[in-house]
């Protein structure tokens, strides 16, 4: 596509060379210095605390602008050493200062029985309890300085390698067949081409197969790991620490998942719908696909045939009698997609909308696809300039569109947060999806209204493919994980055992939404599991999904009134536990009601899915 906007990045610092940008190091530089000479150890406690946050109060946003900006040059020129080069300077800057800041932490730690004094003699601090409370807690489970330096270096060749092994492994299986890289086959799960999308899942499952041995034993030496440390570090469990880093309760996490649970039979009936319409229309080569039988895990992101008689078993061809114009096939022009999003994010709050304006007219989104520039897309926020850059490939189709919405949502919630400290903006990862989700959902829900009925099924479809993927698969994942940490404590397991589990996983979760034809390797798949800080990478987006369901539900009931509610919600992401951010919004998110009011919106979706496709 021509005429794409670039992102301009000036008001940020206009390059890695410019006076901006090198003075903004050399403070950097001069603060950890400052920070250094902080007397830590002796003399007066409160006053060394009270000092360190003088001087952190302008380190902390600055480390995080200067690697924001850093990566974000870098990441539109992939191939430009110098960008590289500096990047790495940045982030071997950053470890000098986060060492300062575990000094910190045990400082603060040791100090802890005077915090009340230090409050009254440093009120301007009070604002960071919530901050110092976390550290604190956070403190508890760490060893001694010495021996967490040991962990952290016998961890670069134990649990940190087992990871890069699993990562080196599965990115150059290759089939010597079709010579097709292992990513490019599971790229074909989404391909129209029905015996394409078995062939590759074929060929999937043998490669790991054959690798069975190799892929058991790093997670089986990972989990092991992981499983000493927290004993050592006096975590119960993994779950345990998974729940203190998403700012969440027990009960909150039982709640969510028990919501997911009853709501199973409904994401099965979905299941079953799909392979059933697959079916009818030859778009299928399973040949257990049907009603009674589920879905093949194959077919699951299958995207669906046109309905008309001229849709060939392998082909998605568009339909030639449409009265409207389908979103689709429609190609959309930048400026199109530009005044789609605004108006929607304006038929929610003219906060939002205005914002988005400003956004497009500021050039805040680096939109073409150009040689060095990384796929996908993201959000970047800097902290000092109070301002956002989103990256994304546009090609101008619909799915583009969607993911602009999703960037510029994120970008929307650090509007809403960027005034308030950067101690109490950082929030974590159950909370980081919300906006995005949200912003997604509006543009998604209104869409529906208008659309032609061949739309219609479709966006259904895929509104429900992605939800049951971040609801059934990732209670799947919760399942496994959970079962292997609590079989990993009596010893070692191999490729069996992990198929076993997995098995089990995705019978507790799909049921006979699948069919015979599943995934049991999956464990071999996700990288997710072969994390050493981030044991239970998937109930954290069950969370987002969900939490934005419901507060969208009650925009629906509030209308307009509700956009205030959540802007001041979104402005506290970064300083509650996720329980009294919801209550302060009056949602008890212990509860499983909670929860129930976002799957709700889906199980409507999923009637009507399963109406359409009859
Ligand atoms: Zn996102």
């Amino acid at each position: 596509m021509s005429n794409l906007p670039k992102w301009n990045l000036d008001s940020i610092y206009p390059d890695i060379n410019s006076s901006a940008f090198t003075d903004a190091v050399k403070n950097f530089k001069e603060q950890i210095e400052q920070l250094l000479k902080i007397n830590l150890n002796d003399g007066d406690a409160l006053q060394s605390i009270a000092d360190f946050f003088k001087v952190d109060e302008k380190t902390a946003p600055l480390a995080n602008t200067l690697a924001a900006y850093s990566y974000s040059v870098y990441s539109t020129d992939t191939t430009n050493k110098d960008y590289l080069d500096n990047l790495n300077k940045i982030e071997s800057l950053i470890t000098e200062y986060e060492n300062q800041l575990n000094t910190f932490s045990k400082k603060l730690s040791d100090s802890s029985s005077c915090l009340e004094e230090f409050y009254k003699k440093f009120p301007q601090y009070k604002k960071y309890e919530f901050y110092i409370n976390e550290i604190l807690a956070d403190h508890k489970h760490r060893l001694s300085p010495a021996e967490e330096k040991l962990a952290s270096t016998l961890q670069q060749t134990g649990g940190k390698a087992w990871d890069r092994l699993h990562e080196q492994l599965i990115s150059n299986l290759r089939d010597e067949q079709t010579q097709k890289l292992f990513n490019e086959l599971r790229n074909d799960a989404y391909s129209p081409d029905a015996e394409l999308r078995k062939t590759s899942w074929q060929k999937e499952t043998a490669l790991l197969k054959q690798n069975e041995i190799a892929f058991a034993a790093c997670l089986n030496n990972l989990k092991g790991e992981t499983t000493s440390l927290l004993n050592e570090r006096k975590w119960n469990s993994a779950i345990d620490r998974a729940l203190f880093s998403s700012r969440m309760k027990k009960k909150t996490l039982d709640a969510l998942i028990g919501a997911i649970e009853e709501s199973l039979p409904d994401w099965r009936r979905y299941l079953k719908s799909k392979a059933e319409y697959l079916k009818k229309h030859n778009a299928t080569v399973s040949t257990s696909c049907g009603i009674n039988n589920g879905i093949a895990f194959y077919d699951m992101y299958a995207p669906l045939p046109d309905c008309d008689a001229t849709a060939s078993k392998t082909g998605n061809a568009p339909s030639k009698n449409t009265s409207a114009p389908s979103l689709f096939t429609k190609s959309w022009t930048f400026d199109e997609a530009r005044d789609y999003i605004i108006k929607e994010y304006n038929s929610f709050s003219p906060r939002m909308g205005d914002f988005a304006r400003m956004a497009f007219e500021k050039n805040w989104i680096d939109a073409p696809i150009y040689p060095g520039k990384v796929g996908g897309a993201y959000c970047q926020d800097f902290y000092v300039q109070k301002e956002s850059r989103v990256l994304t490939n546009f090609t101008g189709a619909f799915s583009d569109i969607i993911t602009l919405a999703h960037e510029l949502g994120h970008a929307f919630h650090f509007n809403c947060i960027k005034d308030r400290d950067y101690k109490n903006a950082v929030y974590p990862m159950t909370l980081a999806e919300t906006a995005s989700t949200f912003a997604e959902t509006i543009v998604k829900q209104d869409i529906l209204k208008t659309a032609c009925e061949q739309d219609k099924i479709k966006l259904l479809e895929l509104d429900l493919q992605d939800t049951c993927a971040v609801l059934v698969d990732i209670l799947s994942r919760f399942y496994f994980e959970r079962s292997v940490f609590e079989e990993r404590k009596n010893g070692g397991l191999g490729s069996e055992d992990f198929c076993r589990l997995m098995r089990d996983a995705q019978q507790k979760s799909y049921g006979d939404g699948l069919n015979d034809e599943r995934h049991e390797y999956m464990w071999a798949v996700k990288s997710h599991y072969y994390s050493v800080d981030l044991d239970f990478y998937n109930f954290p987006y069950a969370f987002g999904q969900l939490f934005s369901a419901g507060l969208y539900s009650r925009f629906k009931k509030e209308g307009s009134a509700f956009a205030s509610v959540y802007c001041d919600l979104l402005a506290d992401t970064g300083s509650m536990t996720c329980e009294d951010l919801c209550l302060k919004a009056g949602f008890d998110i212990t509860t499983k009601e909670f929860w129930k009011t976002g799957i709700d919106m889906y199980v409507k979706e999923i009637d009507e899915f399963c109406k359409l496709a009859k």
